[in-house]
């Protein structure tokens, strides 16, 4: 058997390493000619770090991980604590502690461990076909490549998703920008060991620590989409957005470094459930894309490719029955993410703000019961967090 990849995101390169572990062929193309993440860091939930493991990762990713004992919610204007409870129920819950990671070296992590020389840089991939012994996938330079099946983890603008459904599809502006970047941990924003998380007026800021001394960071801002952004302004553009919120997110705002602070307009899908198409499948966002409000799109992209394993693994030889396997493996899982993804969105952002200032409230007497039970409904259901 032979697999086209088509992406090497974090979908793309998990899956080719999830292939080639049962003796499935590879070839990963990729149309950037070198590995530049847009992105700081993810949060891996203990979900996709079981898939990581799976995939044979587990002590390079403990290394990239940052440790969080506790988690923290803080009034935005007066830095008092709301509520403040340890991780270690849900690490006890779920048998895995999470892992935020730097984004290159996630990415660059996988990409070791597959073979970064093995990789086509420099291939965008401009259309694609199914044939009755065959995929094709056919690149920019005219050059086409065949194999049996072909995996399209070709990300949220995916041309795979375009050919699967038959027609393009319009994504969702969210209603919010995301700023991310990287810092040096300091106390004065929040503890090296928690996450911590400022929130108020349907906006949040948030740290977490990730391997390095360094924190993770992102600011929340509900604005109109498509505003102009001029690189290397997020400083005053945060300043403009979070004046008179605590001196932690003060601070936070003068130790960034705005020119590599990246500005991520938030989009995302609606649940789709047909993946594939006689030899072709999507993967990772081009089969579900989320907003990150839960921090689960990168782990359900782990997830599709350890599922896609194990249907080669169940219907061997077979292309077809394997990727059908796949996607009823996938699908239904991928788009309660999604959804549930989408509903802290909208009480995070204030869609109501009648709600919002409800959960304000919950935090202020909330003792980490019930947002550990929320983030174990998350992680649990997928192939390697089956829900008993
Ligand atoms: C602000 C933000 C925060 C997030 N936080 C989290 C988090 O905390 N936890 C989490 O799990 N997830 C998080 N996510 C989601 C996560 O980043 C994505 O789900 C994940 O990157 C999806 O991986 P992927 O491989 O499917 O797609 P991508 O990472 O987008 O990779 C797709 C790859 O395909 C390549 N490609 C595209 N088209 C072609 C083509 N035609 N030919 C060849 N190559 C092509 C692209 O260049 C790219 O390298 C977050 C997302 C955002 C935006």
């Amino acid at each position: 058997m032979k697999a086209i990849i088509i992406g090497a995101g974090m979908g793309g390169m998990s899956a080719a390493i999830a292939l080639r572990q049962i003796g499935i062929e590879t070839a990963v193309y990729e149309r950037v000619t070198e590995n530049k993440p847009v992105g700081a860091a993810i949060s891996v939930w203990s979900n996709g770090v079981k898939c990581l493991n799976y995939l044979g990762l587990e002590e390079q990713t403990a290394k990239l991980g940052g440790i969080v004992e506790t988690m923290s919610y803080l009034d935005a204007h007066t830095g008092d604590t709301m509520c403040r409870f340890s991780m270690q129920p849900l690490i006890d819950e779920v048998g895995q502690r999470p892992y935020p990671i730097a984004r290159a070296e996630l990415q660059m992590m996988l990409m070791e461990a597959y073979g970064l020389d093995e990789i086509h840089f420099g291939h965008r991939m401009v259309s694609v076909a199914d044939g009755p012994d065959a995929a094709t996938a056919t690149f920019a330079d005219g050059t086409t490549a065949t194999a049996d099946f072909i995996i399209g983890a070709d990300g949220a603008g995916s041309l795979t998703r375009e050919y699967v459904l038959g027609a393009p599809v319009t994504r969702r502006y969210a209603g919010y920008v995301n700023f991310n970047g990287l810092v040096e941990t300091d106390d004065t924003i929040g503890p090296a060991t928690e996450w911590t998380t400022y929130v108020g007026d349907g906006k949040r800021v948030s740290v977490m620590p990730v391997a390095g001394g360094r924190f993770y960071f992102f600011f929340d801002v509900v604005e109109e989409e498509g505003l102009p952004y001029e690189k290397g302004s997020a400083r005053e553009v945060l300043r403009t957005h979070f004046a008179g919120w605590a001196p932690g997110v003060q601070a936070l705002i003068d130790r960034l470094d705005p020119m590599s602070t990246n500005r991520v307009e938030i989009l995302d899908l609606d649940p789709f459930y047909t993946w594939v198409k006689g030899r072709v499948a999507v993967l990772g966002d081009a089969a579900h894309n989320t907003t990150p409000d839960i921090g689960q799109g990168g782990c359900s992209a782990m997830e599709d490719a350890v599922a896609l394993q194990w249907a080669f693994k169940d219907r061997p030889g077979d292309a077809h029955a394997a990727l059908t396997t796949y996607q009823q493996a996938r699908a239904e899982r991928a788009a309660d993410l999604v959804l549930r993804a989408r509903k802290r969105c909208d009480v995070t952002h204030a869609k109501d703000p009648e709600k919002t200032e409800e959960w304000y409230d919950e935090l202020r007497n909330e003792d980490g019961t019930n947002i550990i039970r929320g983030i174990v409904g998350n992680i649990m259901g997928g192939p390697v967090t089956p829900v008993s």
